[in-house]
């Protein structure tokens, strides 16, 4: 199993990172995908991936969305450049829009994701998208900037429908600890509908913790209560949905 969006850089897993890896091997859990959120944290997540062999993604999460975009947008494209003949580096993200988040003009968000989806393309990545009350928007731009490598929609909320859209549009869909909660009526409905090929696993450590999270916090540790749900959703064993939850983040990331 892999954690396909975990922040284990954060300083929220200083005290316990390297038992938590042990516990993650332990529990079948071999890694996780770091998404990036911003040119603050880029160096810390580069050195915790390196660490512990895990995989990751450049970018910047609208949360820290700068005023000036260009100076940030320019040192992402220069560290991606970098990188990019590491196979460690597996995607553009996590970017997106949030209209719960004001601190920045949504225009400025937009911007910013534009260019980061510019960003993905020219350099044939999948993107790590987050959505927040901004579908119809990010949909449009997802049409505006076709990417063949595609990408996922993490921490995915909707209903059916709105699956249905991103997934023509060639994008996975993130389902994370709401699965849990018997109140996400549209999430749950999602997942006992779609074909299992259209989600990925995650959990969005340390943010989003679950019902009954394992240590009372959210961490990678979660994932197999994750996965039992789906498979109790989709009326199917949990092996063939693990199988299958891994070949969907081998194939979108090229694992
Ligand atoms: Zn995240």
């Amino acid at each position: 199993m892999i954690d396909s969006h975990a922040h284990l850089d954060f300083d929220d897993f200083d005290h316990d990172r390297t038992q938590l890896f042990a516990d993650m091997k332990r529990q079948g859990i071999s890694s996780a995908i770091l998404p990036g959120v911003s040119s603050r944290h880029w160096s810390k997540q580069l050195t915790i991936a390196a660490q512990y062999d895990c995989y990751y993604a450049l970018g910047i999460h609208p949360w820290f969305c700068p005023d000036n975009i260009e100076t940030e947008v320019a040192a992402l494209a220069q560290l991606i450049e970098l990188n990019r003949k590491d196979n460690k580096l597996v995607a553009v993200g996590e970017c997106g829009l949030d209209k719960r988040h004001k601190q920045r003009a949504f225009s400025t968000q937009v911007a910013l994701l534009e260019r980061q989806l510019q960003l993905a393309i020219s350099h044939q990545l999948p993107v790590i998208l987050h959505s927040v009350r901004a579908h119809n928007e990010l949909l449009g731009l997802l049409k505006c900037y076709p990417n063949p490598k595609g990408g996922v929609i993490h921490g995915f909320y909707g209903g059916p429908e709105l699956a249905k859209a991103y997934i023509a549009l060639g994008y996975k869909l993130g389902v994370g600890g709401l699965i849990m909660d018997p109140k996400a009526k549209k999430l749950r409905e999602t997942v006992a509908q779609l074909a299992p090929d259209s989600f990925l696993i995650e959990t969005d450590s340390p943010n989003m913790t679950p019902i009954n999270a394992v240590n009372s916090r959210n961490s990678p540790l979660n994932i197999p209560s994750f996965v039992a749900e789906i498979a109790f959703l989709q009326n199917k064993s949990t092996v063939s949905i693990l199988e299958q939850l891994d070949e969907n983040v081998a194939q979108l990331f090229e694992l």
